[in-house]
């Protein structure tokens, strides 16, 4: 008989920001080298439907999934960390549980009952747990809960989870805290006490944690241990430090493992499942601490000085800087200051220019410069999404001359829209549904740059724009040298752009950084640092 699926469930004490993300990611990634199929997904406590809508300030990147879900940026490390492929089902809001019971409540299913927090908006949490059981067949199934365990948002969640917990049996159950221990430095000590008082809050509600994890800076000694161990109800060998990591958010999972957080888990799962063999992983976190070679690539943005901004494109950065032994040093360079200052002073010794994703013309100019400075100046360039849309741009007013140039998101009445909306979106308003969003098909054409780093005809990326290359001027543009090396396979929208006769200039309309893995990076990322590595010697 196949075994019922099991339920990892981790929430979070005393503060925010403390890695519960990696947490879950780290022991899905440690669960997966047992031999087990693992898929981890995010409730966020928050009203907003889908956090596509909200500005990166607030939220950091918005990571895309296969079915064009717009999700937490959690979900980026999920899916780089294992191998389980996310689906917009696993990544609930308060927001959409009301929105499910407002849109119930209207249509009648209530029968007139009086709807209420309990049981109608925790059946909404439940029910999405089993749907998402149903739908996959990993061994288990981890939820990370957003926010911190005593706000008034995610108590709705927990106590979802708590009843859950007693319906599935709690043998299936497994509640992971993660919380932080604070080091006093005038004292010289840790302290305790936040982490027994945020278990205290979970119990409470009546969720009795079978782990606790504690972020620490400094190592966790036996009484320390011992301790919250008692005030918190575990045994001491439940109690697992999370060390503050050194170098790179990939040696998590190898620091969870030193006190077998995946066996203590496995344990009390009853899953049956073999020491972790974390070889190839290793290989690639030593890779990205001591690389033999290092190249600096420019990634020239408007939200710059937000760290998660572009946190997939950093992620890629490192995946295929392992590949090539090569440590990738980013500068990140606000595109207003180009648009100020010029290129060159910024831009004169990097490697390799990045143009990443973005909305709004905030920026657009000195993004344009920037890629005239690679073009002409044989600098490795490479264009996500906008980036792309700028090279093309930049292209069309520099070489092909057509003067104010630019795409209609940015001028409506530009004399030459040489990037437009496609006449189906043009009549769509409400926000967010006109977006071309998720994975599609294309076609990648022989003979190219694109090919040559792909080495296939069909690909398959994720996409987020509104905005299309406009097939009014392929032909001039095209012509004049800037190919077109892959077209949607539906419609033949204009998926890649490139520069032949340069180093490496390739502008992609998807989202590449969404399908990079630690130890299989994006065959463009991969090209591209390379060719900064080639030029840097050269
Ligand atoms: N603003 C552009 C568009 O909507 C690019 C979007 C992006 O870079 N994700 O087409």
């Amino acid at each position: 008989m196949a075994h019922p699926t099991k339920y990892i469930f981790v929430t979070g004490g005393v503060v925010s920001s403390l890695g519960k993300g990696l947490a879950a990611a780290s022991l899905g990634t440690l669960l997966e080298h047992r031999g087990l199929d693992v898929l981890i997904q995010k409730f966020d406590p928050y009203l907003n439907v889908d956090p596509g809508t909200m500005s990166p300030y607030q939220h950091g990147e918005v990571y895309v999934l296969a079915d064009g879900a717009e999700t937490d940026l959690d979900l980026g490390h999920y899916e780089r960390f294992t191998n389980c492929e996310c689906s917009s089902l696993n990544n609930i809001t308060s927001g959409q549980v009301f929105e499910n019971v407002i849109k119930n409540e209207r249509s009648g299913k209530y029968l007139g009952k009086t709807v209420q927090f309990i049981p109608h908006c925790t059946d909404i949490i439940k029910d999405r747990i089993r749907e998402v059981t149903l739908k996959s067949d990993a061994d288990v199934i981890i939820t990370e809960i957003g926010g911190t365990t005593g706000d008034i948002e995610g108590h709705l969640f927990l106590e979802a989870l708590r009843q859950f917990s007693l319906e599935v049996g709690r043998d299936n159950v497994c509640f992971i805290h993660v919380t932080l221990l604070p080091y006093i430095a005038a004292a010289g000590e840790i302290k305790t006490k936040p982490t027994q008082q945020s278990v205290a809050k979970l119990r409470e509600i009546g969720i009795v944690p079978d782990i606790i994890v504690c972020r620490t800076e400094h190592d966790l000694d036996e009484d320390n241990r011992a301790k919250i161990a008692m005030f918190c109800n575990v045994e001491a060998k439940n109690v697992v430090a999370f060390r503050d990591v050194k170098h790179t958010i990939y040696e998590c999972p190898l620091d969870l493992r030193r006190d077998k957080l995946d066996r203590l888990v496995s344990d009390r799962l009853g899953l049956e499942s073999e020491t972790p063999d974390l070889e190839q992983w290793r290989h690639f976190v030593d890779r990205v601490i001591n690389p033999t070679h290092e190249v600096t690539i420019a990634v020239v943005g408007k939200y710059i000085e937000l760290q998660d901004a572009y946190k997939s494109i950093y992620e890629s950065l490192v995946h295929a800087g392992a590949k090539h032994d090569t440590r990738v040093n980013v500068i990140r360079v606000d595109a207003g200051q180009i648009e100020e200052e010029g290129p060159a002073t910024q831009l004169k010794d990097v490697d390799g220019i990045l143009i990443p994703g973005g909305f709004g013309d905030r920026g657009t100019e000195g993004k344009i410069r920037s890629a005239q400075f690679a073009r002409e100046n044989g600098v490795p360039y490479f264009g996500i999404c906008l980036g792309m849309q700028i090279a093309t741009i930049e292209f069309a007013r520099n070489v092909c001359k057509l003067d104010g140039a630019t795409s209609t998101e940015f001028d409506k009445n530009t004399p030459h829209p040489v990037i437009s909306l496609q006449e189906e979106q043009e009549n769509v308003t409400t926000m967010g549904a006109s977006m071309r969003l998720g994975s599609s098909e294309s076609v990648v054409y022989k003979d190219t740059k694109a090919f040559e780093l792909y080495g296939e005809e069909s690909i398959t990326e994720r996409h987020r724009h509104r905005y299309e290359f406009n097939p009014a001027y392929r032909e001039q543009i095209e012509s004049a040298g800037l190919k077109i090396s892959s077209v949607s396979a539906d419609h033949g929208l204009v998926e890649i752009v490139e520069i032949q006769n340069h180093p490496f200039y390739i502008g992609a309309q998807f989202h590449p950084e969404f399908q990079s893995k630690p130890n299989k990076p994006h065959p463009i990322f991969a090209g591209f640092v390379e060719a900064a590595l080639a030029k840097k010697n050269s």
